[in-house]
């Protein structure tokens, strides 16, 4: 995790592009606050807002900076539901209960539209539209699809025929696709950055540079240690992603690290009308798959070609500009100009893991390759949980926190990875027709079913038994601290 610009963000299109926002500076002094949240990425920040706006005081604390990570490196793409494909939540909680969560998934996108209404800052630049397109020529499959999104989940999808697809997206590799008119693309950091100033006007206290070291999670104030000051607080919100491993060891192995890869192309001039005049975000495909949106009139930001250890960013970034190529020959070479990668938290279900751990421990995390709505989606529920005592984040409670399968569950990541990579190229080349239904998310590929059960049964805790979330092993324990 080397973050190697001196401004504490890795350098990209988006710290290239970015509003100027003051740093803000670290905690220095003791603070009794009713709310400390960990974690200033997306989940944090709508979480302190609301806190704030519910009248609450609240302190943010950020180990680097503000949306530094994936909240402020990722794809964009603003869309409805979640990492799982809908067939498997719908398989997993029934359909009248997935269609709730569903609804949860679009008031978060709804939540991030309206906040950008909101913010005073330009270069936030939302576009509307998404077109999940398959790179196999199989109507029934997208019929399926659409009728699961549509009449049973009541989601506004539309179905393109291949034709309508390719007057606006110019390759033969593509069929039909599902269209989301409601979803959009966005230049996330910048979001974060005024989503962090609307949380400071309504109050909250945010922390730069300020990791919290240790939590003493025990009796009615909590108390979070940073290295020059302490938090005393009656809830904590634990949003930091990934990275809470460091403080909360167990939580972090309910998590899985998935590197995700995004690259900017040189400018493609008139090139580029003549390959794409679609101007939402693009997805061909299931899983680990090409993503991508036209920005600064003339270049492709890409993203996708996930792994589960840090790789070399710009060979990532120049395979993914290959992929554009090799879509599009009519743009001729295409030069990748920025690559860049950030880590996300993949659950073993593919779901966020939303929910009261123990009296006043909150978790906000495992948002996986679908952070941009979900995380607006955990931020409104856990304050309203801790504000006005609202309990809807249990309907995420199905979802416990499961052992994310440490090296081995890594392996097993890498090679579905690789596998769905591999299965939907050679299918495509083959024009076969049984592949999955699509609805899945960004940088997100199907865990292999059997690694999942098999994992999940050695290691779950039985969360039925108790109202709160269960942790894999013991309880939290009285003291953990930064390894
Ligand atoms: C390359 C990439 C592309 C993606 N594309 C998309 C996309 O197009 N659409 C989409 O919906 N999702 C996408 N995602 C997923 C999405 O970005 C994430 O799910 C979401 O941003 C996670 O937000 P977060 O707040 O949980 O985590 P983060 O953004 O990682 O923020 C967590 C913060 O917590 C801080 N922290 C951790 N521990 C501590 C501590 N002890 N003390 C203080 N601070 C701490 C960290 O420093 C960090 O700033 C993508 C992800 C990546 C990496």
């Amino acid at each position: 995790m080397s973050v190697s610009d001196r401004t504490g963000y890795r350098p990209s299109w988006y710290t290239a592009t970015a509003a100027r926002t003051a740093e803000r500076a670290p905690l220095t002094t003791d603070l009794d606050v009713d709310v400390c949240v960990i974690g200033a990425g997306l989940a944090g920040l709508t979480t302190a807002r609301e806190i704030a706006r519910g009248g609450w005081s609240v302190a943010v604390l950020e180990a680097r900076r503000i949306a530094w990570n994936a909240s402020g490196q990722n794809g964009g793409f603003v869309l409805p539901g979640f990492a799982a494909p809908a067939s498997r939540v719908v398989e997993r909680v029934g359909l009248a209960h997935a269609k709730e969560l569903w609804a949860l998934s679009q008031a978060g996108l709804d939540y991030v539209r309206a906040t950008i209404g909101e913010i005073a800052m330009p270069d936030i630049d939302p576009v509307d539209g998404w077109l999940n397109v398959s790179k196999l020529d199989d109507t029934a499959r997208t019929a399926a699809t659409l009728r699961l999104l549509e009449e049973d989940l009541g989601v506004e999808v539309e179905g393109w025929a291949s034709e309508r697809v390719r007057e606006v997206l110019k390759t033969d590799r593509y069929f039909d696709a599902v269209h989301f008119p409601g979803a959009f693309h966005m230049h996330p950091l910048n979001y974060a950055l005024g989503l962090a100033a609307l949380a400071e006007q309504a109050g909250a206290h945010i922390f730069e540079h300020a990791p919290a070291v240790a939590i003493d999670p025990g009796g009615v104030r909590k108390r979070i240690d940073t290295p020059q000051g302490r938090v005393r607080a009656a809830h904590v919100v634990l949003a930091g992603n990934v990275h809470v491993g460091a403080l909360m060891p167990q939580l972090g192995r309910t998590l899985l690290p998935v590197w995700s890869y995004v690259a900017v192309t040189a400018p493609l001039g008139p090139r580029l009308a003549q390959a794409i005049t679609y101007s939402g975000a693009v997805s061909d495909g299931v899983g680990p798959d090409t993503h991508y949106r036209v920005v600064d009139g003339d270049r492709l930001l890409v993203c996708g070609r996930a792994t589960v250890w840090e790789a070399d960013a710009h060979a990532l970034g120049r395979g993914l500009a290959a992929d554009i190529a090799g879509l599009y020959p009519q743009l001729g070479a295409v030069e990748c100009e920025l690559c860049w990668s950030g880590v996300l938290g993949r659950t073993i279900h593919d779901m966020p893991q939303i929910g009261e751990l123990a009296p006043g421990i909150w978790l906000a995390s495992g948002f996986g390759g679908h952070g941009c709505n979900t995380t607006a989606l955990a931020g409104n529920l856990v304050a309203r949980a801790i504000v006005d005592g609202d309990d809807t984040w249990r309907l995420f409670r199905p979802f416990e926190l499961i052992w994310a399968g440490g090296s081995v569950g890594r392996a097993a990541a890498q090679i579905a990875y690789w596998w769905t990579r591999r299965r939907e190229a050679g299918k495509a080349r083959q024009g076969n027709r049984h592949a999955d239904p699509i609805g899945g998310a960004p940088a997100s590929a199907r865990w292999p079913e059997r690694a999942e059960s098999h994992l999940s049964l050695a290691m779950r805790s039985d969360a039925s038994a108790t109202d709160a979330m269960v942790l894999p092993e013991a309880a939290l324990p009285a003291e953990p601290h930064l390894d």
